[in-house]
This record gives C-alpha cells, sequence and structure tokens, in this order.
C-alpha cells in the first residue's frame, strides 16, 4: 500500500486520512500475516515537519521461543513518525530523523530512506518498521508454555513369546 503526499507536502497544514487496509500474507518477505493489517493513518504538514501518526492492528505468525511451535501473535501498532520537511527536498543522504523528543518511533535515518519514494509513503513499510518494535525477545505462544513435550515415557513391551519357555525354565514350580 502507498500513499501520495504530494498534496500534503504542498501546502502548510494539509493533511489528508487513509484507512489502512493491507492483506494477509507476507508482508515483505519478512512476516506472515494470519490477519489483514487495518486500521488509520493521518499524515499533516506540520510546517517544519510531515507528521505521520495513526494506529493499526494485525497478527503474525511466530516461532514460540519454548516449544518452538509457531503460533498467531497480535500486535497493536502505533504509527508514529516525524520527519523534517525539507527532507523531501533534500538528497536522500541528508535525510534525517527529527529530534524534538517526543516519543514516536525511534528510526534510523537507514528506515526513513526505505519509508519513502521522493513523496510516496510506503504503507507497507511503515507497518513493517511498527513490527519490529512489537516483537518479543522471546515469543511465548502462551505465558505458561510447558515447552518442549518430555521424550516419549519407555512403554513396556510384552515379553518376546520366544522368551517364555527361558522364563518358564528360570522360574520356581
Ligand atoms: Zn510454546
Amino acid at each position: 500500500m502507498h500513499l501520495d503526499l504530494l498534496e500534503v507536502l504542498r501546502a502548510s497544514g494539509a493533511s489528508i486520512e487513509r484507512e489502512i487496509s493491507i492483506p494477509a500474507g507476507l508482508l515483505k518477505d519478512e512476516w506472515e500475516l494470519t490477519e489483514p493489517v487495518t486500521g488509520r493513518l493521518r499524515v499533516t504538514n506540520a510546517r517544519q515537519n510531515v507528521v505521520v501518526r495513526g494506529k493499526a492492528k494485525t497478527a503474525i505468525v511466530l516461532q514460540c521461543s519454548r516449544c518452538l511451535s509457531d503460533f498467531s501473535y497480535p500486535v497493536d501498532l502505533n504509527l508514529d513518525v516525524v520527519v523534517p520537511l525539507s527532507t523531501f527536498n533534500a538528497q536522500l543522504g541528508a535525510l534525517r530523523v527529527s529530534d524534538d523528543g517526543d516519543d514516536g518511533m525511534e528510526l534510523s535515518s537507514e528506515d526513513i530512506e526505505l519509508l519513502f519514494q521522493e513523496h510516496i509513503l510506503d504503507v507497507d513499510e511503515l507497518v513493517r518498521q511498527a513490527i519490529v518494535l512489537e516483537i518479543p525477545i522471546q515469543p511465548l505462544c502462551r505465558p505458561d508454555c510447558p515447552g518442549l513435550p518430555e521424550a516419549q515415557s519407555y512403554v513396556e513391551r510384552e515379553a518376546d513369546p520366544r522368551l517364555k519357555a527361558l522364563q518358564n525354565l528360570v522360574k520356581p514350580n
């Protein structure tokens, strides 16, 4: 999903709002989504900065760090990126993340570069970067996951009939 920001970039104070809708499936060949990404996004030209704000949710397939099985992990995404307006006139190498100290997503300049192709915002990439921030270091399929199943308990097999005769020999009558 891509969002053309040209109209917003042209006029100070302008903003656009869009529904986010990315079908379930693979996101950037990285994660398998078990639910579509849905949410809302607002992009505002705030004089010095372009402010991207929104919320979205989806669910992704993670591997449990204890039992190693795949499970669906729901994520609520806070989309929050502030980019200096000058970015869009400057060379890509001059991209900088705004350091106004708010609690937005902490993105490197490389992350920001990935988000924009000139005046086009790559919403998939924005969502991908937001998911990175939400992935637990040690995902668990459930809080009390017992871990890998115990080695199959040893099942005593019935004695080989050929041994029966020997057993009878040692058995006291
Ligand atoms: Zn587990």
